[in-house]
C-alpha cells in the first residue's frame, strides 16, 4: 500500500522537509577543509534538535549518527568520522529530520574548496538528473517514468546510475513503499497518484555503477573507486508539477 497523504498530513510534513532541507544546508556550508565529518554531523544533530525535530537517521537500523557523510569513492551511508576534508573532495550529506509523526530525506554532494572539473561535472550532472526525473513525476505516470529520465539524463553525459540502492516512498516511515529506481524502461511499477510523497534520489557514479559495501557493514563505495555523487530531494505529487517539499525556507 503507498500512503496518501491528507493535506493536514502534508502540512506536518512539510515543516519536517523543511527543517531536514535546512539541516542540509548548514552541512553544506561547514565542507571546507579542515573540517572533521564528526563536525559536521554534531552541527547538524544540534540543529535538527534545536528545532524540536529529531535526527531520523540516529540509530536507524543501529546506524551511529544524525547524517551520512560520503566522501568522493563513497556513495552512501558514510559515517562520520574524525576525517579531515581537503581540497578537491566532493562530499555527499544525507540527513532525515523527524518532526510531529513524519520525516524528511534530502542529500546533496558539496565540493571541498576547489575540486576538479570532472568532479564539478559529475555533481551537476546528478543534480540536474532529479530535476529530468521529477518532469515526470505526475499523476497518471509510473514509478519507472522518473527513473527511466534520470538514468537517461545520467547516461547522455558519459556516467552511470547506481542499481543496488534506490529512492522510495517517504513520510511517516523514512522507507515507504514504492520503490523508486533510478534506472530502468517506462510505464512500469505502481502509477502516481496526488498526495503521493517519494524520495527521489539518483545515486551517480563517474565509473561502474557497481557498488560494495565495507566491512563496517554501512559504508558503500564504488567497486572501482571512482567518484559517486548523491542528490535526494521529497518530493509530492499533485495534479500538475510535483511540490519540492525539502526546501530550505519558510519556517
Ligand atoms: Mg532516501
Amino acid at each position: 500500500m503507498i500512503p496518501i497523504k491528507t493535506e493536514r498530513e502534508l502540512e506536518i510534513m512539510r515543516r519536517a522537509c523543511k527543517i531536514t532541507a535546512a539541516a542540509r544546508a548548514l552541512a553544506g556550508e561547514m565542507v571546507r577543509p579542515g573540517v572533521t565529518t564528526r563536525q559536521i554531523d554534531k552541527a547538524v544533530h544540534d540543529f535538527i534538535v534545536s528545532q524540536g525535530a529529531k535526527p531520523t537517521f540516529l540509530g536507524y537500523g543501529g546506524f551511529p549518527a544524525s547524517t551520512c557523510i560520503s566522501v568522493n569513492e563513497v556513495v552512501i551511508h558514510g559515517i562520520p568520522s574524525d576525517r579531515v576534508l581537503k581540497e578537491g573532495d566532493i562530499v555527499s550529506v544525507d540527513v532525515g529530520a523527524f518532526w510531529g509523526g513524519f520525516t524528511g530525506d534530502c542529500a546533496a554532494t558539496f565540493a571541498c574548496g576547489n575540486i576538479s572539473p570532472a568532479a564539478k561535472k559529475l555533481i551537476e550532472v546528478t543534480e540536474q538528473s532529479f530535476y529530468e526525473g521529477i518532469k515526470f513525476a505526475r499523476q497518471g505516470n509510473r514509478v519507472s517514468d522518473i527513473g527511466h529520465a534520470v538514468q537517461s539524463w545520467v547516461e547522455r553525459n558519459g556516467f552511470n546510475v547506481v542499481r543496488a540502492f534506490v529512492g522510495h516512498g517517504v513520510g511517516e516511515q523514512m522507507h515507504e513503499e514504492p520503490e523508486v529506481p533510478n534506472f530502468g524502461a517506462p510505464g512500469r511499477g505502481p502509477r502516481l497518484f496526488k498526495g503521493m510523497t517519494l524520495a527521489v534520489e539518483p545515486m551517480v557514479t563517474e565509473g561502474t555503477y557497481e557498488v560494495r559495501v565495507l566491512k563496517d557493514r554501512w559504508t558503500t563505495v564504488t567497486a572501482d573507486g571512482k567518484l559517486a555523487a548523491h542528490y535526494e530531494n521529497d518530493i509530492l505529487i499533485t495534479d500538475g508539477e510535483p511540490e519540492i517539499l525539502s526546501v530550505p525556507e519558510g519556517f
